[in-house]
């Protein structure tokens, strides 16, 4: 028996980019354990990490009544008080926001924060600003109705033969009273790029001008998990609208986003997370906060999450190199923070799309790159001659799968 879907029901189920992604990520977790899975955005497995988070587990057992109380309660739908607590005490104690509880608002991951406030700033018109495109493949369908995002096209600056950088247009950006905020991930996933300080503060500057907030997705950044390969400043203002998340620290499986923004922006975004999940996962506020009130967690994101990524970004980038066709035009974005390669082959014949398909069929997943450009106003072919590549995956699956995308790039 077929029943009818909605129209909301077949926008968000007829097939995307994060859809394909999740699948093969997910497959390639359970059902097909010998794809080299150089694609999704899951965190590397870092021992040393990993047996922080089990200490953290055992010390929460230890306390039966803690134990208890954390899985047994329902949460205030803005999050875990004592965990907004120590989050508002670290923030303030480093960077003088002056944040109070009222400036947080936890989410199931920060997606589910994404996806209540573009549809909370946008939409009937209203569209999302995104001033560096190519940008984050989930956003871009968590509109509850089409064309949420416009988005400007990257300036690229070419840095020797093999590199290159995405740098914002600022004279290609149009604001108008259609903009309902301006969106931008740092690092940025796919490119690894982080916009520099100077960008932020001029985007910061033109969104307050226009009296909207600017957002920005730190899911890689500071001061947690720091995937971030040169120094930059952690901002934030009122104006501004700041995501971290746990996810990238290695606990994607708690759930845990976290919104720091004015008042109004959090109380409402509490308000739907009343009306769509009652309450958050709780277990990742309960692992974390004790190691904010330590500064735990800022001590293993520099000295032990930062450098693992640096690592094996160092380790992949001389391995790529080393056998990437010298007769084809590839180059790599400069690596600046994520845990990403993202690689442009000028003039890629049969586009993108078709060589994720060849490499799928040798065994290999990468992120085809068509799908981080949503929201242009033109055809840019540039848009078809991207791959993602996760970087930061075992050293085998890197070696043989490198191996495989040069041969596939040389011969088809
Ligand atoms: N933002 C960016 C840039 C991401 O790459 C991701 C996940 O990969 C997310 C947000 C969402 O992460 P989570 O929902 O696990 O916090």
């Amino acid at each position: 028996m077929e029943f009818k879907y909605s129209s909301l029901g077949d926008r968000l189920t007829r097939g995307s980019g994060i859809q394909e992604l999740m699948h093969d990520l997910g497959s390639a977790l359970s059902e097909s354990p010998d794809m080299l899975m150089l694609g999704g955005g899951n965190p590397a497995a870092i021992p040393e990490v990993q047996a922080i988070w089990r200490r953290r587990m055992q010390e929460i057992l230890d306390d039966p009544a803690g134990f208890d109380a954390m899985l047994g309660n329902y949460d205030t739908p803005q999050g875990r008080p004592v965990f907004m607590d120590a989050l508002c005490d670290f923030l303030n104690q480093r960077y003088g926001w002056g944040l109070t509880r009222k400036n947080i608002t936890i989410t199931n991951g920060s997606q589910n924060a994404f996806f209540y406030l573009f549809n909370m700033l946008a939409g009937s018109g209203r569209k999302i600003l995104l001033p560096l495109s190519p940008e984050y493949i989930g956003y871009a369908d968590q509109g509850l109705e089409d064309g949420l995002f416009v988005s400007c096209p990257a300036r690229i600056e070419k840095i020797g033969e093999r590199s290159f950088k995405y740098r914002i247009d600022f004279d290609r950006l149009e604001i108008d009273d259609s903009i309902g905020a301006i969106c931008v991930s740092r690092p940025t996933n796919p490119s690894g790029n982080v916009i520099t300080d100077d960008e932020l503060r001029r985007l910061r500057d033109l969104a307050k001008q226009h009296g909207i907030p600017l957002i920005v997705d730190s899911a890689y950044g500071a001061p947690f998990p720091h995937i971030i390969f040169q120094d930059v400043t952690p901002m934030w203002d009122e104006s501004m609208v700041v995501s971290l998340s746990l996810s990238k620290l290695g606990l994607p499986g708690t759930r845990t986003g976290i919104l720091i923004a004015n008042e109004e922006i959090t109380r409402g975004m509490g308000e739907i997370n009343a009306v769509v999940n009652l309450a958050n996962g709780n277990i990742g506020q309960e692992i974390v906060a004790p190691m904010l009130v330590s500064g735990e967690i800022e001590t293993v994101s520099r000295e032990i999450i930062q450098p693992f990524y640096a690592g094996k970004a160092a380790f992949a980038k001389e391995k790529f190199a080393s056998v990437m066709p010298q007769d084809v035009p590839w180059r790599l974005h400069a690596n600046e923070g994520s845990m990403f390669f993202w690689c442009w082959i000028e003039g890629l014949s049969g586009g993108s799309a078709e060589l994720y398909r060849r490499l799928k069929e040798r065994g290999v997943i990468v992120v085809s790159g068509h799908y981080f450009f949503y929201g242009l106003a033109e055809e840019w072919s540039h848009a078809n001659e991207c791959i993602r590549i996760h970087s930061a995956m075992p050293t085998d699956s890197i070696e043989r799968g490198f191996d495989i995308i040069a041969d596939v790039l040389k011969n088809g």
